[in-house]
């Protein structure tokens, strides 16, 4: 049987990796800069990840989920702690989409409306509900785009309130930073603002926190540096540093009703005891810090160059903006420096590499980028 092909590929096989490295199967070594699209938080193959894995892989040989899973209560516990979210509730389930999916629907019966309010550029997930929510049509199906969804420009303030001004908007959605429309970071005024004008028309705030959360900001979540408390946090990627995992952080406003979401893998115990080991290595070794420290340094360096348009992001989330198509630049950096990069568009080189980037490791990539570039 052949694989569904549905993914552009690099022709590297990876059969080890440490920290930011990658190994490939004929032996050489990789920087990555990219983390799996920000799923590699606390770097790979950490030892104490590791560690916790294995543990509870020859701790428990059944599953249930009609049972209490401690796991799951330490988790919300810890999360709380240092989210500054404890006096919110954590649901949680298997991916980023879902955990979109899953707000939009408890923003739905919560409000007993059915519209969202989205924005253009947005990417939040590949599921029915999800994709419907994000502004890409080529990957919209006929199904998905029967969702009753309108777009606004990021930033056009007086556009949400002319559509939430009906009354029949249940949430607006929106990421901490885009991620996939290029690194757009809503202005910290734009938040606090869309925050009101939700709590006025009793819209429920959706943070899409899946790729720009878990301190790849520098902070826990990136809408923590508008210093606002959105209805409802949605998390994934970075969550178990690549066990699938995702969540939702719900505010004290809502009311659980037994049956109202649910999953069958969601907070199973092997996610949580990876769940777990993230947020310990995060605190223990100050990665939100090292995220806010390794990202200026990055985009105080990048070498000044007529191709480069602009370079934004916050943290370890950066965007390299570049008045041509980056495809070449990206695979020299790939095949001839053997660093991986991500992409948004055709023009941006996007990076979101593992939360404990050192500042040696920057340098190698701010060195290889200049001699790219030359
Ligand atoms: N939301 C955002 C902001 C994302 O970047 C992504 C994935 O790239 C998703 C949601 C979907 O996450 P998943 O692929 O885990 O479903």
């Amino acid at each position: 049987m052949e694989l569904f092909d549905v993914y552009s590929l690099f022709d590297v096989v990876p059969v080890k990796a440490s920290g930011c490295r990658i190994w490939d199967d004929k032996g050489s070594c990789y920087l990555d800069l990219y983390g799996g699209h920000a799923v590699i938080s606390i770097g790979h193959s950490h030892p104490a990840y590791i560690e916790a894995l294995t543990e509870q892989v020859n701790k428990i040989g059944f599953y249930s989920n009609s049972v209490v899973n401690p796991l799951q209560q330490e988790l919300a516990g810890k999360l709380g702690d240092i989210s500054g979210y404890g006096d919110y509730t954590l649901f949680l389930d298997n991916s980023g989409a879902e955990s979109n999916e899953n707000a939009v629907k408890l923003a739905s019966f919560h409000t007993g409306k059915d519209r969202v309010i989205a924005f253009r550029k947005s990417f939040h997930g590949r599921t029915s509900g999800a994709v419907a929510l994000t502004d890409n049509p080529a990957i919209v199906s006929p199904f998905n785009s029967h969702h009753k969804v309108s777009f606004c420009e990021l930033g056009d303030l007086a556009a949400v309130e002319k559509e939430l001004s009906g009354g029949d908007v249940a949430a607006v959605i929106i990421e901490g930073i885009q991620g996939c429309g290029g690194i757009n970071i809503p202005s910290d005024g734009f938040l606090r603002a869309l925050s009101d004008l939700c709590g006025r028309y009793s819209a429920v705030l959706i943070l899409d926190e899946v790729q720009s959360g878990y301190g790849r900001t520098g902070k826990f979540f990136a809408h923590q540096w508008a210093g606002i408390r959105p209805g409802i946090i949605t998390m994934g990627k970075g969550i178990a540093n690549g066990f699938p995992c995702g969540g939702i952080l719900i505010s004290p406003e809502f009311k659980a009703v037994k049956g109202m979401l649910g999953t069958t893998f969601g907070g199973n115990y092997l996610a949580m005891a990876a769940a777990l080991s993230v947020l310990d290595v995060i605190s223990g070794e100050n990665l939100l810090q090292n995220a806010r420290e390794i990202g200026e340094h990055i985009m105080n360096s990048i070498p000044k160059d007529f191709r480069i348009k602009e370079v934004r992001g916050r943290g370890l989330m950066i965007g390299l903006e570049f008045n041509t198509e980056i495809a070449s630049i990206r695979k020299s950096l790939l095949y001839d420096r053997h660093i991986f990069t991500g992409v948004a568009g055709k023009n941006m080189i996007r990076l979101l590499p593992p939360l404990c980037l050192s500042k040696e490791e920057a340098d190698a990539f701010l060195n290889a980028f200049k001699e790219v570039l030359s």
